[in-house]
């Protein structure tokens, strides 16, 4: 057991466990979402401290990489030495993190650094909210005080290949007596686990889902993304649909644009087609350059026109700007270089 993956209520019933009043439970609670070493609680007896060792997170802040846009890269570090990374990014509405769920992911989709190693195991719900408690805490802030108002789940991983420590996650990053960060301001990416969508749908939580879909046929998505023998385009849309009807919320299209393989004009009418009439959005996402591939980008221009095809055929569509490239912190690049050298 380790104290980070506890409501506040189940901490305090630990104590009760223990033998302790239950305030020491409240007084954990704080410390872990203050990100303080144990060391450094002062509320606490060397005897208590001594009690707690075993079950308190171990977690740190192993480097961190600072780009000239703001963004800064962490690598946090587990107990069992494993690591992964997590990316802050400034936004003049507020700061977002980029939260891993896995280490390591054995989606295999063609673009992406994360997947290079397969994976290598799940994260638990405390070790996806230690990533943010000590990014919180690097950047000045803490529980009372925070300076992340916004979550997204993007970082290394499938996370709804690791639903139930995802659930556990959203549930208690969002609880009034924690973080108390707002679902509304917690995104959901996944390539797309048909049956995990629906699962998530009926969860009710209202988070933003957002589905790589990165093309237009099951024929072109099979060849970048190995899900899509699993699961059709089709049956993705109709989960975000279900999605939309349970939550109210519209979803996102991630589309990272490859150049020569779905960036065509024709690709942009198809991608038109099949959104016409959806609650959704669209984020156009340039690649970035992962060295193992051999893949490129689309050109600025290029992407402004496919945006405006979109926009023409009646779909809202945005490119996103890229923040962090030149330290490794963009989407598709997290990876452990410490392990994969
Ligand atoms: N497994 C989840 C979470 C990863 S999120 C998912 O697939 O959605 C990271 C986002 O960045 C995804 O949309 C992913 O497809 C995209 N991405 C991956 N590699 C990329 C790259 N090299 N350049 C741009 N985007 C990339």
């Amino acid at each position: 057991m380790n104290f980070a993956d506890l409501s506040q209520k189940e901490l305090c019933q630990q104590m009760e466990i223990l033998g302790l009043p239950k305030f020491r439970g409240k007084q954990l609670y704080d410390a872990i979402i203050n990100a303080q070493e144990l060391d450094e609680i002062s509320v606490f007896s060397k005897e208590l401290k001594q009690n707690f060792k075993k079950n308190y997170p171990k977690y740190k802040i192993f480097k961190k990489f600072e780009a000239k846009d703001g963004t800064k890269k962490y690598l946090i570090q587990f107990d069992d030495e494993s690591i992964v990374e997590c990316v802050l990014m400034k936004y003049k509405y507020g700061n977002t993190v980029c939260l891993s769920t896995q280490v390591g992911c054995r989606m295999g989709c063609e673009f992406c650094a994360s997947t290079l190693q397969g994976l290598k195991r799940n994260l638990s719900a405390g070790e996806i909210l230690g990533q943010l408690y000590l990014v919180n805490r690097d950047n000045g802030g803490n529980k009372k005080d925070r300076t992340i108002t916004n979550i997204v789940l993007m970082g290394s991983g499938e996370p709804l290949d690791n639903f139930e420590n995802v659930c556990k996650f959203i549930e208690l990053v969002s609880a009034p007596e924690g973080m108390n960060i707002s679902r509304r301001n917690i995104s959901l990416s996944t390539c797309g686990l048909v049956d995990k969508i629906k699962e998530l749908a009926d969860k009710e939580y209202g988070v933003s889902l957002t589905i790589s879909l990165h093309a237009t046929t099951d024929e072109e998505r099979k060849k970048l993304m190995p899900i899509a023998n699993k699961w059709s385009i089709a049956e993705i849309l109709e989960a975000c649909d279900y999605y939309f009807q349970k939550t109210g919320r519209r979803f996102y299209i991630e589309y990272t644009l490859v150049k020569g393989v779905n960036d065509s004009e024709e690709d942009a009418t198809k991608l038109s087609k099949l959104l016409k009439g959806k609650v959704c959005h669209v984020n156009l996402i340039l690649l970035n350059p992962v060295k193992e591939r051999n893949l490129k980008s689309t050109a600025r221009l290029e992407a402004e026109k496919f945006c405006e095809l979109l926009k023409n055929g009646g779909i809202s569509a945005t490119i996103r700007r890229s923040l962090g490239q030149e330290i490794g912190g963009a989407c598709g690049q997290l990876r452990n270089k410490f392990i994969s050298g």
